[in-house]
């Protein structure tokens, strides 16, 4: 077997759950947490930059408001959140500080990362404090976030920080070993995979499809974080957080988890911002010549293939692409509002100043403003 990718990565986003981070929501393991600071400390010190994104926070939180179950109201959820990111940087701070390392607090959420401006911030200011060796701890800022502006889930946010910060790897640290080709709980023959390409529907089987219940076990949520890091060129690693030195073991070299390599195209950076955008204000439903031409012959996307436009958007705000199928095929920033975009449906563009009174651009999404898939 070739060497883990880890020994060759220079900036590597580390994801670790909250399973692991609270002993299955025992509470903060800070013991543990003190072992991965140690590891965290050694690769700093070979050179590599390393983010950390943990999450906990909601699990200590309930931990530590002495509730004894998880709440379901969202208001309690981001009370708890508060709680208990306080306790997540306490033990971070304590145990880098150890190690003569500075932690710094980061929470995103979508909204940061959707905006332009903020996540071109969010990514000098990474960047900045990579650039002072201190360690950014990041999390959701789940205490301000609702349905409509939140990432969702941690191994999602490993990615977009991938993205953001261009790093060469994520490892994604859980309490399983990595994937098998099925769920080995129910199919006794199932098989360990050591490595695969990132982004295969292949891959997105095995880990059984949305809604699944390894699915929703978190399986396909790393798989599709893979997906989403190899867009950047980030290889992934899925790992268990319970094997012994597992950091600096894969920075030597050794494999362990299942490996997941990025072989697609690397997207240049602003197409990389769109793709990632999570929550759209539209969407346009396209027809086959349409999105055939977008996603076969690199065209821009013209009023007439689109068959059905949804959703309140301005121009220059992000939309999606849906094929025929229904499959979300690509992201793009439309140039037209969404009542305009209705009335010059299906119609050619040069009926689009008869149609509108005016005429901006022949062309509903411009190719550079789209972001396939
Ligand atoms: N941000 C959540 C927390 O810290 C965790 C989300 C996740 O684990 O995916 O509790």
């Amino acid at each position: 077997m070739t060497p883990s990718v880890i020994a060759k990565a220079k900036r590597i986003v580390v994801k670790v759950g909250s399973a692991l981070v609270t002993n299955d929501g025992r509470g903060l393991d800070h013991e543990r947490l003190a072992r991965w600071a140690e590891q965290i400390a050694a690769l700093n010190k070979q050179g590599k930059e390393v983010v950390l994104v943990s999450s906990g926070a909601i699990a200590e939180g309930i931990k530590r408001l002495g509730w004894s179950k998880r709440p379901h109201a969202l208001n309690e959820l981001q009370a708890a959140a508060a709680v208990g990111q306080m306790g997540l940087v306490e033990a971070y701070e304590r145990g880098f500080r150890s190690h003569g390392l500075h932690t710094a607090q980061v929470l995103l959420t979508h909204a940061d990362l959707a905006d332009r401006e903020r996540y071109l911030n969010a990514r000098s200011t990474l960047r900045t404090l990579l650039g002072l060796k201190v360690i950014p701890i990041i999390n959701e800022n789940d205490t301000v976030t609702t349905d409509e502006i939140k990432v969702g889930d941690n191994d999602t946010l490993g990615a977009l920080v991938a993205n953001l910060i261009e790093a060469d790897a994520l490892i994604i640290l859980t309490d399983q070993p990595g994937l098998y080709t099925a769920d080995p709980r129910k199919h006794p023959d199932a098989e360990f995979v050591h490595e695969a390409v990132a982004g295969t529907p292949e891959l997105e089987a095995m880990a059984g499809g949305a809604g699944s219940s390894v699915g929703t076990g978190g399986m396909l949520t790393k798989i599709l974080a893979a997906k989403r890091a190899a867009r950047s060129g980030a290889d992934t690693i899925i790992a268990s957080g319970r094997e012994d030195r597992v950091l600096e073991r894969l920075a030597e070299g050794e494999r362990i988890g299942t490996q997941l390599l990025a072989k697609q195209a690397v997207y240049a950076a602003r197409r990389q911002w769109l793709a990632d955008h999570l929550q759209v204000r539209g969407r346009l439903s396209l027809d086959s010549g349409a999105a055939n031409a977008l996603v076969h012959q690199g065209k821009s996307l013209l009023p007439i293939g689109v068959v059905m436009v949804e959703g309140h958007f301005q121009r220059g705000e992000i939309v999606a692409c849906v094929d025929p199928e229904g499959r979300d095929i690509a992201r793009g920033l439309a140039n037209y509002s969404a009542d305009e975009a209705r009335r010059i449906a299906r119609r050619p563009s040069a009926e689009i100043e008869a149609i509108l009174g005016y005429v901006d651009e022949p062309e509903l999404i411009h190719r550079d403003n789209l972001a396939l898939l």
